[in-house]
């Protein structure tokens, strides 16, 4: 008899975008004549830069020819993206991350959920709260909770982010031995700075545990002081893998590509106390359940760092920061407060009631869509993201519809 994993039934079903979808088409039925706007989308909008473009054109052109073409590549990318890679990203701020230390992917997704395959079973896990879902299911169907009871899973531990820490939360009272932490963060758009990063890499070597930074909005921040990597912190080579995607910086959620970075010197214990090599573990996953990424979408992602590549991703990052802008200033206008928004394409807004109230008050009276701040955990309830991934024109005219509606 074949049976199932047990562990799948624990799992919580994701209403959060279907009920939004309900509600709305709800709305268009009874409102055919309003246009209905969406701010609620966690996808970009803008179509990829010339320079990804030309490079990806003429990669596929290159698949054309026999002399040229190019069959499975390494499972961890080519050289010239990793390398591109390290320089850019990493190096050219003092953060020592070598190319070889740079796994390519199709996802952040991806990777931050099958990063826990080489974890024992029983270690113990913190999770943010509000919390980007893959983090929670991914260790759900392996198998590291128990039931779903009152609006949390039993056995992990909860990092509350809520107003009282400005949306940083507070190291765990309990010992921990996994930590997710994601900044610029998705849902709440709240940043981290230095010295609070470094206490977390501190609490990390301290306990020999582990931080899985998730830094898909790094290119959203404005702020130089705040840290984009993690390995900009002193000691968390020893300590943390960082996660990182084209997706939001350059418009490649449809095209797919990312990378995971693992130093060297990263290290988890076996039961009897000695250390292993998380590169190596992760490049044994890696390349046993992974093709690598496709030519010519490597060949896209590499042109971002190019002269032209660069200014043109700058361009787009300006043009959703702009709408966050405008967001932010209708939310003082009304006095909401929020926060994200300065170095994040999110704006998490506390309405004060409960979330879905806020929602449908929005929805019914401006035809305006965002999300639903409880559908990302206990701490999110009273809150909704409002998203900058939009044009100029239907953020204005959204923001217009706030300030009748709410004022
Ligand atoms: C969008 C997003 C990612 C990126 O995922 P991809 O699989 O690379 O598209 C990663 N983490 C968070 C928190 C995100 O919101």
């Amino acid at each position: 008899m074949i049976t199932i994993n047990e562990n799948y039934l624990k799992l919580q079903a994701s209403y959060l975008f279907s009920d939004i979808a309900k509600r709305v088409a709800s709305f268009q039925e009874n409102n055919p004549d309003k246009d209905v706007i969406k701010l609620g989308i966690g996808d970009v909008t803008k179509g990829l830069t010339p320079a990804s473009i030309k490079a990806f054109h003429e990669a596929v052109d290159e698949m054309a020819e026999d002399t040229t073409f190019r069959g499975y590549g390494p499972e961890q990318g080519y050289d010239f993206l990793r390398e591109a890679i390290a320089v850019n990203d990493f190096q050219s701020r003092g953060a020592q991350i070598a190319a070889d230390e740079i796994f390519v992917s199709d996802g952040a997704k991806c990777d931050s959920g099958n990063i826990q395959e080489i974890f024992s079973q029983d270690i113990k896990i913190a999770i943010p709260d509000p919390v980007y879902p893959v983090y929670l299911d991914t260790n759900v169907m392996a198998g590291r909770t128990g039931l779903f009871e009152e609006g949390r899973y039993e056995g992990l531990v909860y990092l509350n982010s809520t107003k009282d820490n400005n949306f940083v939360p507070a190291l765990p009272s309990e010992k921990v031995d996994l930590i997710y932490l994601c900044f610029p963060n998705n849902p709440t758009g709240s940043t981290i700075s230095k010295e609070e990063l470094k206490t977390w890499v501190d609490y990390a070597k301290k306990n020999k545990a582990l931080i899985l930074f998730d830094a898909a909005y790094e290119a959203f921040i404005q702020d130089e002081s705040l840290p984009k990597s993690i390995f900009e912190i002193e000691g968390a080579r020893e300590v943390a893998i960082e996660f990182r995607s084209f997706s939001k910086s350059a418009g490649f959620t449809g095209t797919r590509c990312a990378y995971t970075v693992v130093p060297k010197e990263c290290v988890a214990y076996d039961k009897d106390g000695n250390t292993h090599s998380l590169h190596a573990l992760w490049n044994r996953r890696h390349c046993t359940k992974f093709n690598g990424v496709s030519y010519p979408v490597q060949k896209a992602a590499a042109a971002i760092y190019t002269a032209e590549g660069k200014a043109q991703t700058k361009a787009l990052i300006d043009y959703y920061m702009k709408n966050a802008d405008a967001v932010c200033k209708t939310m003082d206008e009304l006095g909401y407060s929020y926060v994200g928004g300065k170095n994040s394409p999110y704006i998490w807004v506390d309405g004060k009631i409960d979330s879905w109230e806020f929602f449908d008050m929005l929805l019914n009276k401006a035809g305006v869509v965002c999300t639903p701040g409880a559908g990302f955990g206990k701490c999110g309830n009273g809150y909704i993201r409002i998203s900058a991934f939009n044009s100029h024109e239907k953020v204005a005219e959204a923001m217009e519809r706030l300030k009748a509606a709410l004022r």
